[in-house]
């Protein structure tokens, strides 16, 4: 059966086959129907006219490469001129350097691509001596991005609390959540975990909240208390691993890579320096100012503002959070008469970002 003509299409005309039954052949058989490419230098001027590629060809529509390729009856082959080959090159890649970018705005911070360098090759012809430099592949910038979450419909908001565990406070928050269905997420200080806190950290794990650091000793070594930019590229980094161990030497899990800076405090130079251990810094949306004591309508006012996606910062440690308590006890009930969940940092995340 092998040595039966068959009959193919090629650029539209019948040819029959009797010998070799491949692409070369049915190129050779219909005389020719395309023409070759040429040899050509680094910088595509032509050294020798028809020493590229023979043809390029499709078989019934797919584009192939070997002409040596069988063919059978009824294949439909199209020809096409052949390519040009470069002359052979030694080459060298110079990485190009990407671009740090920030972005946009919003109470969540991660970074959302990690970025690439680029590649330029210099390449210098064999035969013409020639020298050219190309970009071979684009640099992609690495994003610094905040965002707000699209909560679309749902009318939910992160009760966040910082500067905990702290003697009461703390267990009196956790009983207001609890009668309210609020999950909330605490940002812990490391320093203040320790034998007489720890059943905190474990009831507010145990409870559904999610438990992140909020640095080991509020950026304390830096002497200005609030701001992880005086301080050293290590102590940076060791305020964050030294917190994050705190919670895990407690709770017998992985910390959650979700952290507060002290004092918000977080620009572009501290985040490139801790960015391999967090997954996002956390800002916020609404600030009660509790800390300053304002009494507690003041802090319950400024709850009860919340819209949907929004996160309230609050504190469970750092002084007498007695306003706090006080305030939670009134704006938690009315907002979730409005309809409004309380949820983590975590389950806030899931949402898309916003295109802002
Ligand atoms: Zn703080």
């Amino acid at each position: 059966m092998s040595n039966a003509p068959i009959t193919v299409s090629v650029n539209g005309n019948s040819i029959d086959l009797s010998g070799a039954k491949t692409v070369q052949a049915a190129f050779e058989a219909a005389g020719e129907p395309a023409k070759a490419g040429n040899l050509v230098d680094v910088e595509g001027a032509t050294l020798e006219e028809g020493k590229g590629y023979q043809f390029s060809f499709a078989v019934n529509g797919q584009p192939g490469t070997d002409p040596t390729s069988p063919l059978k009856e009824g294949d439909a082959v199209v020809f096409s001129d052949g390519g040009d080959i470069e002359e052979e090159s030694d080459s060298t890649d110079e990485p190009i350097p990407h671009e740090t970018v920030d972005q946009g705005y919003g109470p969540i911070h991660m970074v959302d691509n990690p970025g690439a360098d680029g590649v330029k090759t210099t390449k210098t012809g064999k035969i013409s001596g020639k020298t050219v430099t190309q970009t071979t592949a684009e640099p992609q910038d690495r994003v610094y991005r905040r965002y707000y979450p699209d909560t679309g419909e749902d009318k939910v908001v992160a009760l966040t609390f910082d500067d905990g565990p702290w003697d009461t406070s703390t267990a009196e928050i956790l009983d207001i959540l609890k009668a309210n269905d609020a999950k909330a997420t605490f940002f812990t200080v490391g320093n203040r975990i320790d034998d007489s806190t720890a059943d905190l950290i474990k009831r507010e794990v145990a409870e559904g909240h999610q438990v992140c650091t909020h640095t080991w000793d509020h950026a304390a070594g830096s002497g200005q208390g609030v701001n992880l930019s005086f301080m050293s590229k290590d102590e940076q980094r060791e305020e964050i691993t030294k917190g994050m161990k705190a919670i895990s030497d407690v709770t017998g899990q992985e910390a959650s890579k979700v952290i507060r800076s002290p004092g918000g405090n977080f620009p572009t130079e501290v985040w490139m320096n801790v960015e391999d251990l967090i997954t996002a810094e956390i800002g916020w949306d609404i600030d009660t100012e509790d800390w300053r004591k304002p009494g507690s309508d003041a802090i319950a006012q400024a709850i009860k503002c919340a819209t949907p996606g929004d996160v309230i910062l609050m504190h469970d440690g750092g002084g007498d959070r007695s306003e706090t308590v006080e305030a939670l006890k009134e704006a938690l009930p009315y907002l979730k008469k409005q309809g409004f969940r309380f949820i983590t940092i975590d389950e806030l995340m899931q949402y898309p970002k916003k295109d802002i």
